[in-house]
C-alpha cells in the first residue's frame, strides 16, 4: 500500500488523497484531474482505499433473470443495436403474457431472487400488458424482486398513456413493481443527448422519475454510458447530478458504469473503450459518489476479465447471474449470455475478493464460506439463440442486428 501510496503522491493527486482522508467531498474540478491522471494505478489504489472502507474485500452479486418482453422501439439511440422500429419489422418480437410468465415457470426450483425488465418503447401495446405482465410474474413468484422498468420506459408510458409520471409508478407499484434499473441515463449533458439519444426523455425527466419512485419507497440505479463521445467533463457532471438526487432522497443503491459497445449500431465507427479507460470510469465513480453505497462492474458489459480487475478499481458489485441477455449481446458484447452462481463466486475469489450473495436491497442470501450447487439454464436456453443475427435492418437502413 505504501508503494501504491507514493505512486499517488507521484502523479499529483497528494491533495485529493487527503481530502478524502479528511472526508471532504471531491469537486468537479478534481474529478476532472482524476480523469486526467496518467497513472491508472495511483488512480486505483485511491479508489480501492474507499472501496475497502466501505465494503472491505465484500463483492457481492445476486442471482437473477433478465427479460426483455419487446424490442419494439420508438426511439433511435444512436449506440442501440437491440431495438427494432416496428412490430412486424425483420428481427422484432414481442412476447406474449404467458411466454414472459413461462420464462419464470422454467426457473420454479430455482433460487433466483430478482428478475430485471427492460424494453423497446413499444407504441401499440396498451398499459395493462405492463401491469398483468407484473401480477403474473408476483403471481407465480411472490418472493421475487420486481426491477422493471427504466425511468425513460415509465416517461413513455406517462405520455403514451396519458397518465403522470407519478401515477404510471404508482399503478405499477400497485401491480408488483418493487424498483426501477438504472438504465436510459446514457449521459446526462444536453449535448452529448441531443446527438445520441434525441428522442428520449433527458435528464431532467429521468431525475425526477428516480427522485418520485424514492418518494414512492422504491429503490432504484443509476447508469452511465461511456467510450462514446461523451468529454471527461461531462461524466463528472453526469456522476454529480446523480450525487445531488442521492444527496435529497437517498434512494440510490448502486452506480453502474455501461461500457460502449460498437457492433451492429449507428455509431460503430467509434472504438469500443479500453479495458484501462474501464477500470478509470470505475475507480473515478467510487471517488466522487461517496453518497452512493455501491458500484457495480456489469461483467456482461465491462467483460468478465476487466469486472474482475475492477474489483480492485473501486467497484464492490458485479451484477447477478443474468442468464438471458440480448442487448448487449446484439451490440457484440463476447461475454456468456448467463453464468451460474458458482461460476460468479468462482471468479470473486480468483479475483481475490469474498463472494455475497444478496438480494436485490442487499440482504446477504449466501455468505463467502457456503458451498452452493450449480444452477444450471434450463435446457431451453442452451440452444444458440438464431435471433441475434438475422440481419434485420431499420428505419434509414444505416443500422443492422447483429
Ligand atoms: S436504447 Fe432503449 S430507448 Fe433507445 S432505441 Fe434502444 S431500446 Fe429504444
Amino acid at each position: 500500500m505504501t508503494i501504491l501510496l507514493s505512486r499517488v503522491r507521484d502523479a499529483g493527486l497528494q491533495d485529493i488523497a487527503e481530502k478524502l482522508d479528511a472526508g471532504e467531498r471531491l469537486s468537479f474540478d478534481d474529478g476532472v484531474r482524476l480523469f486526467a491522471c496518467s497513472d491508472p494505478l495511483a488512480l486505483g489504489a485511491l479508489a480501492n482505499r474507499e472501496r475497502e472502507k466501505r465494503h472491505g474485500a465484500r463483492t457481492y452479486y445476486n442471482f437473477n433473470i433478465r427479460l426483455e418482453a419487446t424490442n419494439v422501439c420508438m426511439a433511435s439511440c444512436l449506440f442501440c443495436s437491440f431495438a427494432r422500429l416496428r412490430p412486424g419489422d425483420p428481427g422484432s418480437y414481442t412476447m406474449s403474457l404467458e411466454q414472459v410468465w413461462d420464462k419464470l415457470r422454467q426457473r420454479a426450483g430455482q433460487s433466483l431472487t430478482e428478475i430485471h425488465v427492460v424494453n423497446g418503447l413499444h407504441p401499440e401495446l396498451p398499459f395493462e400488458y405492463y401491469t398483468d405482465m407484473l401480477r403474473g410474474l408476483k403471481r407465480i413468484r411472490p418472493d421475487v424482486h420486481l426491477k422493471c422498468f427504466t425511468a425513460v420506459e415509465i416517461a413513455f408510458f406517462a405520455d403514451l398513456y396519458g397518465k403522470s409520471d407519478e401515477q404510471v409508478l404508482r399503478e405499477l407499484q400497485e401491480a408488483g413493481l418493487d424498483s426501477l434499473p438504472g438504465g436510459g441515463a446514457e449521459i446526462f449533458a444536453e449535448r452529448v443527448r441531443r446527438k445520441i439519444c434525441d428522442d428520449k426523455c433527458g435528464a431532467d425527466r429521468y431525475l425526477s422519475i428516480h427522485r418520485l419512485a424514492h418518494r414512492l419507497g422504491m429503490r432504484t440505479n443509476v447508469t452511465m454510458l461511456y467510450g462514446h463521445i461523451e468529454t471527461h467533463e461531462e461524466r463528472i457532471d453526469h456522476m454529480l447530478r446523480a450525487r445531488a438526487l442521492q444527496d435529497d432522497t437517498g434512494g440510490l443503491q448502486a452506480f453502474i458504469p455501461l461500457a460502449f459497445h460498437p457492433d451492429n449500431n449507428q455509431m460503430r465507427k467509434l472504438p469500443a473503450p479500453s479495458a484501462i479507460e474501464t477500470l478509470r470510469v470505475h475507480a473515478v465513480s467510487r471517488l466522487m459518489l461517496d453518497n452512493v453505497p455501491h458500484i457495480k462492474a456489469f461483467w456482461i458489459a465491462t467483460g468478465v476479465e476487466t469486472a474482475q480487475l475492477a474489483l480492485w478499481f473501486g467497484a464492490d458489485d458485479l451484477d447477478g447471474t443474468v442468464q438471458e441477455e440480448n442487448i448487449y449481446h446484439m451490440a457484440g458484447s463476447k461475454t456468456p449470455e448467463g453464468m451460474t452462481t458458482r461460476a460468479i463466486r468462482r471468479l470473486i475469489r480468483r479475483a481475490g475478493r469474498e463472494p455475497y450473495e444478496r438480494d436485490t436491497l442487499y440482504n446477504i442470501i449466501v455468505g463467502p464460506d457456503e458451498d452452493l450447487t450449480d444452477t444450471p439454464l434450463p435446457p431451453s436456453e442452451r440452444a444458440p439463440r438464431a435471433s441475434h443475427a438475422n440481419g434485420a435492418r431499420r428505419r434509414s437502413g444505416v443500422r443492422e442486428s447483429a
